[in-house]
C-alpha cells in the first residue's frame, strides 16, 4: 500500500495528538508532535530566564536559538514519543500550565517557527507519517495527501485539558483552563505568521460529542478510502 503524509490541524486541546498517535500506531505510520516543538522551545525560556512567565525577550531568545536542540526518542514499551530537550526528558514539564500560558507567544515569533518548520519537513522527508499541530495542511506539509482539522467546543476541550491534569495528580482550575484555551484560539488564529485555518482541502471534524472509538473509526475509513490502490 502507498504510503502518504497525514496532517491534522485544529484549535488547542481537541485531543489532536490522542487521534494522530492511536491512527498512527494503527496503521503502521511514525507519530511527531510539532506542538512539543513550541512547548519545549518556551520550556527553554522558562529554564533560562528568558520569560518570565508572562512576557519573552524576544532579543535573548533569537541569540539562543542556536543552543536548542529538540529530539523525539520512542518509548520502547509505550511505544509513544519522548520529547527531549537537549538531550534531557521534558515530556511531562512541557505540558505544564506555565508553559501553555506562554507558548502561544513564543510560537508567533518568526524566527521560531521558521526553525521549527525548517526540523519538521526534515523529520518528515519520507511518506508514513501522521504530524499534528496548527500549520501542518496548511505551511509545513501543503501537498499532504490526508489533511484533518478538528475542532471541539472551547468548553469540551477546557474539561478535557481539566481532567487530563487531574489524572496527572495537579490541582488544576477549570476556568484558568478555559481561559488559557480561550487564549490561544485567540493568538493561534489571528497572528501573523501561518495563523490557524482549516486548509481548502482538509476534511471537517468536530469531535464535540465523539467517543474515541468512533472518532478512531472516522479516521481510519478516511485513511482506508485515501489509500486504496
Ligand atoms: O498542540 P499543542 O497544544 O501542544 O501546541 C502548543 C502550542 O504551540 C499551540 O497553542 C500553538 O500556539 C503552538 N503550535 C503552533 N504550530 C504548531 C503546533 C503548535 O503554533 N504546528
Amino acid at each position: 500500500m502507498r504510503k502518504i503524509t497525514i496532517a491534522i490541524d485544529g484549535f488547542s486541546s481537541c485531543g489532536k495528538s490522542t487521534m494522530a498517535k492511536s491512527l498512527a500506531r494503527s496503521i503502521g505510520y511514525l507519530y511527531f508532535d510539532s506542538g512539543a516543538m513550541y512547548r519545549a522551545v518556551s520550556l527553554y525560556c522558562l529554564e533560562q530566564g528568558i520569560s518570565d512567565g508572562d512576557n519573552i525577550d524576544v532579543e535573548k531568545l533569537k541569540a539562543s536559538m542556536h543552543k536548542i536542540r529538540i529530539t523525539f526518542e520512542c518509548d520502547t514499551e509505550t511505544k509513544n514519543s519522548i520529547t527531549f530537550l537537549n538531550g534531557e526528558n521534558v515530556e511531562t514539564e512541557i505540558r505544564s500550565l506555565r508553559v501553555s500560558r506562554i507558548v502561544s507567544k513564543v510560537a508567533a515569533l518568526d524566527f521560531v517557527r521558521s526553525e521549527m518548520i525548517a526540523q519538521q519537513r526534515e523529520m518528515g522527508k519520507q511518506k508514513g507519517f501522521v504530524m499534528d499541530g496548527r500549520d501542518i495542511g496548511t505551511t509545513v506539509f501543503p501537498d499532504a495527501e490526508m489533511k484533518i482539522f478538528v475542532t471541539a467546543s472551547a468548553e469540551v476541550r477546557a474539561q478535557r485539558r481539566f481532567d487530563e491534569l487531574k489524572n496527572r495528580g495537579d490541582n488544576p482550575d477549570y476556568n484558568e483552563i478555559l481561559e488559557n484555551v480561550l487564549q490561544r484560539d485567540h493568538l493561534d488564529q489571528t497572528r501573523e505568521i501561518s495563523p490557524l485555518r482549516k486548509a481548502d482541502d482538509a476534511i471537517l471534524l468536530d469531535n464535540s460529542h465523539m467517543t474515541l472509538d468512533e472518532q478512531q473509526d472516522w479516521l481510519y475509513k478516511k485513511f482506508s478510502e485515501l489509500t486504496k490502490e
